[in-house]
């Protein structure tokens, strides 16, 4: 499970920091999904919005529980810190129906996609694309770098959500981070990600 997030953090990082001319022929990555896809995708996306909703309600209780979470994640919850994080939950739960999604049917270039990469987002105006891998459907639908938690990773990438980087990829690091730069965690889409499977699944210690 650590391989994948390590993975997926790379064709992450690739995709934001390749240049503008490499995505000229991205377009033969715009391969729509089979009907299959377009089901698990469906599902993955009810999902996404189950765990930002109960998410976003987790930080407006601040139980117990949800204090000790949002700390693994984030760090301290302070005001501030619990609202910046609240608002990208909201912010993200506000574009999942609006994306686009492709099913590119081999690992894609101008993508960066490589070995086993789940996923990328691509911006596109005022709207965005996702783009799944072949391996993304072989995702869990549960647990660490599920279906749906893939999809909260990338919609933190887009501007119009974060836009968070790629500074820890996997639980382990994920959790370093917000022990010794909180402000880097929320800043840091695997955080995210983690958080939410941690709200819907429950994510054992990792360390
Ligand atoms: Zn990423």
């Amino acid at each position: 499970m650590i391989k994948m997030a390590y993975l997926k953090a790379i064709a992450c990082f690739a995709l934001m920091s390749i240049s503008g001319a490499a995505y000229a022929d991205i377009a033969t990555s715009r391969q729509s999904c089979t009907d299959d896809q377009t089901s698990m995708v469906a599902t993955a996306i009810r999902v996404a919005k189950d765990g930002l909703t109960r998410s976003i309600d987790s930080i407006k209780v601040s139980d117990d529980v949800g204090i000790a979470r949002f700390t693994r994640w984030f760090g301290a919850p302070s005001s501030d810190a619990a609202e910046q994080v609240r608002q990208v939950f909201e912010r993200a739960i506000a574009t999942i129906d609006t994306q686009v999604y492709w099913c590119p049917l081999a690992n894609s270039a101008e993508l960066q996609f490589s070995g086993q990469d789940p996923a990328a987002s691509y911006p596109k105006g005022a709207g965005t694309e996702i783009f799944l891998s072949p391996f993304y459907f072989s995702l869990p639908d549960t647990g660490e770098n599920s279906k749906a938690g893939v999809f909260v990773h990338e919609l933190t990438h887009q501007s119009a959500v974060g836009p968070t980087g790629d500074r820890a990829s996997g639980m382990r690091e994920a959790e370093v981070l917000a022990e010794v730069d909180p402000s880097e965690a929320r800043n840091t889409a695997d955080n995210y990600e983690f958080y939410v499977e941690d709200t819907l699944f429950g994510l054992t210690d990792s360390h």
